[in-house]
């Protein structure tokens, strides 16, 4: 009875938290630092939206993998429980043990909030020298099935086989969020990227949901193209997408391919969006951990995706604001981090925004 008096304790006290803050115009997002560099770059991230005003209160979680019944992985009760009541993350990266432990936490916050929507802006930054400087697209990638529905089995000792899983309702709501996402960020165009020439009939499926999702949208122009024409087009002039459209196993690799033409995963931010309106905002880099707690990261990727967090959440000009100094502090060229082609720590990078917001 303890556990459950401490639990509803701790329920009312959050209750009482949420209601003082709701008071007082603020709104509670859950932090989660990550491993590796995380804590640095969420620290940094927090020291700016405070210097911005933004008005919204952190409820940090860690997630590290837990057994559950039967030794089930899971993430931890009172994130899941954090998440559930916020609705909204703000994350860093998590480390991933290579061969053996526990599952991708990653995969597990996707399955556990069915966040099937990978959203990742690929927008070139004035001044930051990169061999493109016109992209201004966005991948939607369907994060739940495809390729990576992880059913896999050997047929004949030799021979395995791995099954790429297309279902109509993930294809239906992926299309929908897309042209849902063209239509309320001022985008114009969706472009379908598969394969259905030779995958006819899973790719086929994805397609005509798409089509589908055209029809209802026609105030969005929507095209059709081959991902190996994709990839061609894509680094002979990024400028002609807007925003794409695909299954798993496509869009984890065009969206490498994105972040590559702005710069690289330091400054790619990302969301994942939830069946159930939660959503989880990450930078898409790793844990870093060969400069990890020497105050070398760059907090941008992170910073970016607070950005387009806030923008989720409505708060549009503290929005412009942040990304306006972060912007700003990069195209100046003075304080930059190592990885950005400067030699200043993170804290000091992270100082200069504060001082511009
Ligand atoms: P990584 O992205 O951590 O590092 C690759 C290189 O980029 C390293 O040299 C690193 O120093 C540099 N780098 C990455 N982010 C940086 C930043 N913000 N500022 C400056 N330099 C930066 O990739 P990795 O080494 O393959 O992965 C390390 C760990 O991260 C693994 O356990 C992996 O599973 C995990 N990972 C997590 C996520 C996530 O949580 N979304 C994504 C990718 C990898």
């Amino acid at each position: 009875w303890r556990s459950t008096a401490s639990r509803v304790v701790a329920s009312l006290k959050n209750e009482l938290l949420q209601s003082r803050s709701f008071i007082r115009g603020m709104k509670t997002v859950t932090l989660i630092p990550g491993d590796g560099i995380g804590p640095e770059i969420s620290a940094a991230v927090v020291k700016i939206f405070v210097a911005a005003e933004v008005p919204i209160e952190w409820e940090e979680r860690n997630v590290t993998a837990v057994q559950g019944p039967g030794g089930k992985w899971m993430i931890p009760h009172d994130a899941k429980e954090s998440m559930d009541k916020t609705k909204i993350g703000l994350k860093g990266p998590l480390k991933t043990p290579v061969g053996a432990g526990h599952p991708s936490m990653n995969l597990l916050l996707r399955k556990t909030f069915d966040l099937y929507a990978n959203v990742r802006p690929c927008v070139s930054i004035e001044g930051y020298d990169t061999p493109y400087t016109d992209v201004n697209l966005v991948t939607i990638r369907e994060n739940t099935e495809g390729e990576y529905s992880g059913i896999e089995h050997v047929i004949v000792d030799g021979v395995v086989q791995s099954i790429k899983l297309i279902t109509e309702q993930a294809s239906h709501r992926i299309a929908e969020y897309a042209f849902e996402y063209a239509k309320n960020n001022q985008r114009s165009s969706v472009t379908a990227v598969h394969k259905a020439n030779i995958m006819r009939m899973s790719d086929g499926l994805f397609l005509r949901k798409c089509r589908e999702a055209a029809e209802k949208h026609k105030d969005i122009k929507f095209t059709e193209m081959y991902l190996d024409t994709v990839c061609l087009n894509i680094v002979q002039d990024p400028s002609q997408f807007d925003v794409l459209v695909m299954p798993n196993l496509y869009g984890d690799i065009l969206s490498d391919l994105c972040a590559g033409l702005i710069g690289g995963l330091g400054v790619t931010p990302s969301g994942n969006i939830g069946a159930h309106g939660v959503a989880i905002f990450e930078s898409v880099h790793g844990t870093a951990p060969d400069i990890a707690g020497q105050d070398l990261a760059n907090p941008t990727a992170l910073l970016l995706s607070g950005i387009m967090m806030l923008r989720h959440m409505g708060l549009h000009s503290h929005a412009q604001k942040i990304e306006t100094a972060c912007f700003d502090t990069i195209q100046d060229k003075k304080v930059l981090t190592k990885d950005l082609g400067g030699n200043a720590k993170c804290s000091e990078f992270t100082e200069v925004i504060c001082q511009r917001v």
